[in-house]
């Protein structure tokens, strides 16, 4: 229908998540009819990053040099291992400013169906982490989703085993912010109650 150059960009942007065919076009006719200016530092960014972006040899967190910069960081507590599915969930537990131990990031989820075993993880990366250099608490802060919590609970069985005397915890979830009881799903209103603290 279109020139191939064009159906090039529309294949390569639908391939993106969250963007359907329909939107992929849009995509394509606006880079189309932006200038040279506009349009190439998108080309540009997506060839730097990938040029210039790797993972951290001992976190798998995304680098820029062999360590990330939480690894480097001398002030961050050795300590305590916070395990998170992706790169990108590094970021909001930074912003809350609760956590200043390190990182590890496994690269994905537990899902058998999807052909996703322990050892397409970083797992045993981080079992020998953990029985290491003085780790006393790892924070499993994998997705509350199903393959999320298949996860956490394979995690904790395995750190356990390796290491009885480190703590395993989970991120407590409970009832967003500002929302009332009524409108909460019963998945999250049962953990929350499971979770329930003294006052
Ligand atoms: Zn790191």
């Amino acid at each position: 229908m279109f020139a191939p150059p064009v159906n090039r960009l529309i294949t390569e942007l639908a391939r993106l998540p969250g963007i359907g065919q329909r939107t992929a076009q849009r995509l394509a006719f606006h880079l189309l009819s932006a200038s040279d200016e506009d349009a190439l530092p998108l080309a540009d960014a997506i060839r730097e990053v990938k040029e210039t972006v790797g993972q951290c040899e001992v976190c798998f967190n995304l680098a820029t040099e062999p360590t990330c910069r939480i690894c480097q960081d001398e002030r961050r507590e050795g300590a305590v291992i916070c395990v998170v599915e992706q790169p990108g969930d590094v970021i909001p537990i930074e912003r809350t400013n609760e956590f200043h131990g390190r990182y590890h990031v496994l690269g994905g989820a537990l899902s058998p169906i999807d052909g996703i075993d322990p050892e397409d993880l970083h797992i045993t990366e981080l079992l020998s982490r953990v029985s290491g250099d003085g780790v006393r608490e790892v924070v499993i802060a994998t997705n509350a989703t199903t393959t999320g919590e298949a996860t956490a609970l394979y995690l904790a069985d395995s750190v356990r085993e390796r290491s009885p005397d480190v703590a395993v915890t989970r991120l407590a979830s409970g009832l967003p912010v500002g929302s009332d009881l009524e409108y909460a799903d019963e998945i999250t209103l049962g953990k929350a109650f499971r979770g329930r603290q003294a006052l």
